[in-house]
């Protein structure tokens, strides 16, 4: 399709049959006087009062407990920059619509016109009584990292910024599986993270957690790798920096086991690719274009593990994988977080996934004959429907089991069931 005819055809679909993608709808009957005496006054006074005796009730009594607020100021859209508040609102919306058809939570946009970290911080914290949960999205580093964690520290709803832990989350799932696949370990092999910002800081730590060693770890940003002995070095930097004296990404990934690209468009050559280890794993994430171009990649190596953020080849690294099914566990537990332990359980849920025997109707929803894992198929499609069936119930008995959830689930059968509905 021209460039000209997928514009046009984007600006239709949100234009059209009418502006937007999300809207309200009413749960309850209001057809007669009576309806709308309990809907509105006198009626409502009731779980009014309810709610005031005890603030819990507004989750017996009100749809807090489904509803998230997909929240950005626009300062980091996408690949498009900061683009403002007003023009991130589709990206927000759609977000909304990914929450609702993938797992049933009700996903409201709101767009905050401040890049300042107080004022953000003050004006969630003021409107979070709304809401169940909170997802920051396309909110510039460094100040996404102070906010997410001030409001992580003073609300007791679950916050999570998914451009940091979404990414990490499903690539640690994909990193997983294509060291399984690779037959090596975690805990030894050498990994070159391309990028310092904030995909990127998010998911080399989760690596760690996973058993990755720092000493194992070369970083780079725009200026090359970040080195112990570099001045002026900001905290998150500081963290990932190598006691190698090395400087390029050509030095940097001489076998090395795994490529991370969190940066730029072709910075990654078939020389560098030439160079790393047997087996090696390079997941090349930047969007729209990759570190290192997916037919290039798999032409110059056989042996390669590959995956993108693209759509179009196999192994996407897509957060939505993730963000519907984490929020869905985390709210059906009343969790007061999303933490490590909620996030691990996700991340290992996703990769047993991957291993199990894929269902139909996702070869035909994908066009594919048979999907089976390997190493073009290390993390499931996101039309799968299992997903909502295992990666809930996982989050929910993490929270549980790690002292953040104000509601247990006792009957996990019934649970699974009510998911699938
Ligand atoms: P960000 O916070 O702006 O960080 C970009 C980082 O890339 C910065 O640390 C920057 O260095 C570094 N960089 C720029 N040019 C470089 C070069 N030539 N070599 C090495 N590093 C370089 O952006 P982000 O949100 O982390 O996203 C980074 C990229 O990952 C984007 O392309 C984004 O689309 C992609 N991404 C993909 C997924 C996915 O596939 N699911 C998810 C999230 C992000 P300085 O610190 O020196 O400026
Ligand atoms: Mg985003």
């Amino acid at each position: 399709m021209s460039k000209q005819k997928q514009r046009r055809e984007a600006l239709v679909y949100h234009a059209k049959p009418q502006p937007g993608k999300i809207k309200i709808v009413p749960t309850k009957p209001y057809a007669t006087q009576r309806d709308l005496a309990l809907a509105y006054s006198p009626g409502v006074a009731e779980p009014c009062l309810e709610i005031e005796k005890d603030k819990d009730n507004a989750y017996k009594y009100t749809s807090k407990g489904n509803l998230v607020a997909v929240i950005s100021n626009g300062t980091a859209v996408l690949g498009l920059g900061n683009i403002g508040p007003e023009a991130s609102k589709p990206v927000m919306e759609g977000k909304g619509l990914l929450f609702k058809i993938f797992a049933d939570i009700d996903g409201m946009d709101i767009e905050v016109d401040t890049e300042d970290v107080d004022e953000f911080v003050q004006t969630v914290k003021m409107i979070a009584p709304t809401f169940g949960g909170i997802n920051l999205e396309d909110i510039k580093a460094p100040e996404a990292f102070e906010i997410e964690r001030r409001l992580k520290e003073e609300l007791d709803i679950p916050v999570m910024h998914d451009d940091q832990h979404g990414t990490a989350i499903i690539s640690s799932a994909a990193l997983l599986n294509a060291l399984e696949l690779a037959g090596k370990k975690m805990e030894d092999v050498k990994i070159v993270i391309s990028g310092a910002g904030a995909a990127a800081v998010s998911c080399t730590k989760l690596y760690k957690a996973f058993g990755a060693k720092a000493e194992n770890i070369v970083m780079l940003d725009s200026k090359g790798v970040i080195r112990k002995d570099a001045e002026n070095l900001s905290k998150a930097k500081t963290e990932f920096a190598t006691d190698r004296k090395i400087d390029t990404l050509a030095e940097a990934v001489e076998n090395a086991d795994v490529f991370i690209g969190l940066s730029i468009a072709d910075i990654f050559t078939p020389a560098m690719l030439n160079s790393m280890a047997e087996n090696p794993i390079v997941f090349a994430m930047a969007n729209p274009n990759p570190e290192i171009d997916y037919d290039l990649a798999m032409n110059t190596r056989t042996d390669i593990i590959m995956a993108t953020g693209r759509s179009d080849h196999p192994n996407q690294v897509n957060n939505v994988l993730g963000f519907p099914f984490i929020f869905r566990g985390a709210l059906d537990v009343r969790a007061t977080a999303i933490n490590e332990e909620m996030k691990m359980a996700a991340v290992k849920a996703l990769a047993n996934l991957a291993k199990e025997s894929v269902p139909e109707q996702v070869n035909i929803a994908y066009g594919e004959t048979r999907l089976t894992f390997g190493r073009d198929y290390i993390i499931p499609k996101p039309f799968d429907q299992r997903l909502i069936h295992e990666i809930p119930p996982a989050v929910a008995k993490a929270a549980m089991e790690s002292g953040v959830a104000r509601k247990a689930i006792e009957d996990w059968d019934k649970y699974r069931e009510e998911l699938m509905l």
